[in-house]
């Protein structure tokens, strides 16, 4: 049995700037905070770990004095800012400088959508931590849609400036643009500058969905290999399924059914922007064994 890891799969830049400087910081000392999962992946979370990476919250944060703290690549509120200051602790920023830019933009859309008595639509998922972070940029006055069910919390009558959280899958962002458009016209309303519309889709991902897609077609069997909780996982696994029913959602080698590789002669492994290399290697390795 022919056995092939997707050379594109695994972590994005982002990613591996904030484990770089995770490791460098633990290098010399042997504890350090970080503010969530430093990625949305449970067996590098438990490496990183056993190297002396403490994961805490928010709540924690506000109870932390006087040390470092990590702030992942989703980034963060102003507010963990303000935390950070007044307890007189250190932040490692390594928040992605995609998420930064998208802060950014999102805070000066913020002002002139204001200005027009418009509202900010964030396409994305409600309580995520990048999105939380974006809200944080804006006082929270956004509407967040992660589908097209949501969109009747927006008032078509009113400007509206459209941006996405950065793992989103780029048909459900067209998809809800255009229902946005298609209800606007509905209701007599075709200003195309009332409707402004930011793909701030970040390309690290978007950009391994049609490559993935390909891969999920040469083989027999898919192996998906990424945390529960990572989002672009969940996009990216969806689209190896449509190529390819035959496609399987891991996070761990122990949740391997040999059943599935009884008749197939390849299998390809892949993951997410979350997955790490190493993970992917044991779980060939495990496959391997299993024929
Ligand atoms: S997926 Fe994109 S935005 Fe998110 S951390 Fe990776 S590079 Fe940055």
């Amino acid at each position: 049995m022919n056995i092939e890891i997707d050379k594109y799969s695994g972590f994005c830049f982002g990613v591996v700037y904030a484990i770089q400087m995770a490791e460098d910081e633990l290098k010399n000392n042997n504890n350090l905070y970080c503010l969530g999962d430093i990625v949305h992946n449970n067996k590098e979370v438990e490496r990183l770990n056993n190297l002396g990476l403490e994961i805490i919250d928010h709540k924690d944060l506000k109870n932390l004095k006087d040390c470092k703290v990590l702030i992942r690549a989703h980034g963060e509120p102003p507010e963990t800012y303000k935390i950070a200051l007044k307890n007189n602790i250190q932040l490692l920023d390594a928040s992605c400088p995609v998420v930064l830019k998208l802060q950014h933009q999102i805070k000066e859309g913020y002002k002139q959508v204001s200005n027009i008595n418009g509202q900010v639509i964030i396409f994305g998922k409600e309580g995520h931590a990048e999105v939380q972070g974006l809200l944080g940029q804006i006082g929270g006055d956004a509407i967040v849609v992660s589908e097209i069910s949501d969109l009747n919390k927006i008032n078509f009558e009113k400007p509206i400036y459209m941006y996405s959280q950065t793992t989103k899958s780029p048909e459900t962002f067209s998809d809800i643009q255009n229902e946005i458009t298609k209800r606007r016209l509905d209701i007599g309303i075709n200003d195309p500058l009332q409707f402004v519309v930011n793909d701030t889709l970040c390309r690290q991902v978007s950009g391994r969905e049609p490559q993935l897609k390909k891969f999920a077609k040469t083989h027999d069997i898919i192996v998906f290999v990424s945390g529960k909780k990572s989002s672009n996982g969940k996009m990216l696994f969806n689209s190896c399924k449509v190529e390819n029913p035959n496609s399987y959602f891991i996070s761990d080698i122990d949740e391997l059914n040999p059943n599935w590789f009884t008749s197939a002669s390849s299998v390809g492994i892949c993951g997410a922007t979350s997955t790490p290399l190493w993970l992917m290697e044991l779980v060939s390795e495990s496959i391997d064994k299993i024929k």
